[in-house]
């Protein structure tokens, strides 16, 4: 028997949490933050960047991307169930006056909609690379970016580790295969000493993306047989689940391709990307230590600066 919306939300561990970090706004996995929750996101966020390279480059990307530039990294070949994409009613005063009005007399207003050149970005690393190759050759050692922005997947969930919009922090790396390999590796060491100073039990493990449907399968089996995908999982409770927070991703020279982003020896360039799921790695603490900082380990409030 499946449980009523009230039953559920008696039976998760983390309910009595979700009210000191969330917020209702009337749709699931979308939520207002508390000043608390706030307050370790920003904490973490300067963590994490007093773990960066100097030598990269920082870019705050919107919530919004290039709809053509999402379509030609080939998105709708593996996850075109999560797109969201801007709509938006075009045309003359008089057809979007049309539309508008047939809300008021209980019609359906979105059937005039029609896709805009925007989609809300799946994942903050993608502008990266056609904006690296209209530079021209990757210079030798490659190149290193810091980016983020507010990511959007259509996968309403009432799991407080699963958000329709969420914020995700990352490193990319541009170089030689050599240079990807050893930043993503550097980086899955690092993660495990990021996990014990924060107090969080962990698990680092190969891992395939959801790829959507039959083809998609086939997509993930290989993901794994490559190697090409880690996570760091980490378990809300005891006995929970373990929650994917932070992933170590190699696109081999898949976006060098699609671009045609190369090096100076005209290679195609390989490109990986290390991804802090900053809401999942908030919700860890919390879940974890609790929603009073003060009882929350010395040790973890001195790696914060709490
Ligand atoms: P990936 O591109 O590897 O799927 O996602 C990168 C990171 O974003 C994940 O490791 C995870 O921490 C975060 N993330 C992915 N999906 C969700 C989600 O549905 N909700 C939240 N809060 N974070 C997510
Ligand atoms: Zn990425």
């Amino acid at each position: 028997m499946t449980a009523s919306p009230a039953e559920a939300q008696v039976k998760d561990p983390l309910a009595p949490i979700a009210g000191a970090l969330f917020r209702e706004m009337g749709v699931d996995g979308v939520y207002a933050r508390s000043a608390l929750y706030e307050g370790v996101i920003e904490k973490l966020t300067a963590f994490i960047t007093s773990h960066r390279d100097p030598s990269a480059e920082v870019l705050r990307f919107p919530p919004v991307m290039s709809r053509k530039q999402l379509e030609k990294s080939g998105y709708l070949d593996s996850f075109p169930n999560l797109l969201g994409c801007v709509c938006a009613l075009h045309g003359t005063e008089a057809q979007i006056r049309g539309a508008a009005e047939r809300y008021k007399t209980g019609g359906d207003w979105t059937t005039s909609l029609a896709a805009a050149d925007l989609v809300l970005s799946p994942a903050a690393c993608y502008p990266v690379y056609p904006m690296v190759a209209a530079r021209g050759a990757v210079p030798a050692g490659g190149l290193i970016f810091d980016v983020a922005a507010d990511c959007f997947r259509r996968e309403p969930s009432r799991s407080l580790d699963r958000l329709q919009s969420f914020r995700m922090r990352e490193y990319v790396r541009i170089g030689t295969p050599e240079e990807i390999r050893a930043f993503r590796d550097g980086w899955m060491n690092r993660a495990k000493g990021f996990a014990d100073q924060l107090g969080l039990p962990y698990a680092l493990d190969v891992a395939s993306d959801p790829f959507f449907g039959r083809v998609g399968q086939m997509m993930a089996v290989s993901q794994v047989q490559n190697a090409l995908k880690f996570e760091l999982l980490i378990p809300y409770y005891p006995g929970a689940k373990p929650t994917a927070c932070m992933s170590f991703n190699y696109h081999q020279d898949h976006f060098g391709e699609v671009w045609g982003l190369h090096t100076e020896s005209r290679e195609h360039a390989h490109t990986g990307c290390v991804a802090f799921g900053m809401d999942r790695l908030a919700v860890a603490m919390f879940a974890n230590h609790g929603v009073d900082l003060a009882r929350w380990p010395a040790s973890v409030r001195r790696a914060l600066a709490l």
